[in-house]
């Protein structure tokens, strides 16, 4: 797949997945808006894309939950290069609890960073891409989009809503050349899953070995966790595919984790 200037947007690229797409991305020649809450880690993950691929990535302070923000941040994408052509709307956090002990804030704010974030930045992107009739959205589901966990309404219920959303964008967009996928990945090591074992070792009640062996990789085929390298595989199948075939879908990447 080459994404030779193609300008690409990516939420949550400071850290984690998104930094992996955003450097898959750079790889494969595309242009990487490194947008993220935390402008300093955007800036320090662009700076190191520059390093390889001289101009191709900027950053952008984002807030995804923030309608004004992502406005901001999407029109000073297209000042800077001219349109968005992929959108990867990946920003997400987690917050484990029972329901019934499952603050009415903390639900909000899961649903405001996944849902609301992934519509907010979807909207902005959208005009772009269809005046210029091509584009791809993406959008950061999970094996959550599928199944359910203890612990993770929020999530889950957010994970699974992104699915609608993407099926939504893919019938309103097919006429536009615009596709919307969604990447479902198992268990990837990164801060946002580190925070969690020792979270749910203690709601749980077993050790933060088990919350890995049984809890995160016991359903695996091969008891091994999904890598950042695997999720960007798949966001540059999404984002180069040529045509309108391939949209409307979620793809399971989880070493076998959930099967369908
Ligand atoms: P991470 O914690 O490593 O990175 C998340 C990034 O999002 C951080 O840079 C953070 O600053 C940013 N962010 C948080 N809130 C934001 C906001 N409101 N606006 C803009 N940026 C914000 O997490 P990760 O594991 O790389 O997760 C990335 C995405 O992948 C999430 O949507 C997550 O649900 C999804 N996911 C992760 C896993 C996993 O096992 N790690 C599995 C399936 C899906």
């Amino acid at each position: 797949m080459n994404l030779t200037n193609k300008v690409c947007i990516v939420t949550g690229a400071a850290s984690g997945i998104g930094n992996g797409i955003a450097r898959r991305f750079a790889q494969a020649g595309g242009k990487v808006a490194v947008a993220d809450l935390n402008l300093d880690a955007a800036q320090a993950a662009a700076a190191a894309i520059n390093a390889d691929h001289p101009g191709q990535a900027m950053a952008v302070a984002m807030d995804v939950s923030d309608e004004e923000q992502v406005q901001a941040g999407v029109a000073q994408v297209a000042a800077a290069w001219g349109t968005v052509d992929v959108l990867v709307s990946n920003a997400g956090i987690q917050i484990v609890n029972p329901v019934q002990d499952f603050t009415y804030a903390d639900w909000k704010k899961m649903l405001a960073i996944h849902l609301d974030g992934a519509f907010l930045t979807t909207r902005a992107v959208l005009p772009l891409m269809y005046a210029q009739g091509s584009g791809a959205v993406i959008l950061m589901g999970s094996v959550h989009s599928k199944t359910a966990s203890p612990l993770k309404s929020a999530y889950v219920t957010a994970k699974h809503g992104l699915l609608g959303l993407a099926r939504t964008i893919a019938r309103e967009g097919g006429p536009h050349g615009v596709r919307a996928n969604v990447i479902c990945p198992g268990f990837v090591r990164t801060p946002l899953v580190d925070k969690q074992i020792p979270e749910q070792a203690k709601e749980l009640g077993i050790s933060e070995e088990d919350v890995v062996r049984k809890v995160m990789l016991g359903q695996t085929v091969d008891g091994e966790f999904t890598s950042i390298e695997d999720v960007a595989e798949v966001a540059l199948l999404f984002a180069g595919f040529p045509s309108n075939a391939l949209t409307g879908q979620s793809l399971v990447v989880s070493h076998g984790w959930f099967m369908e």
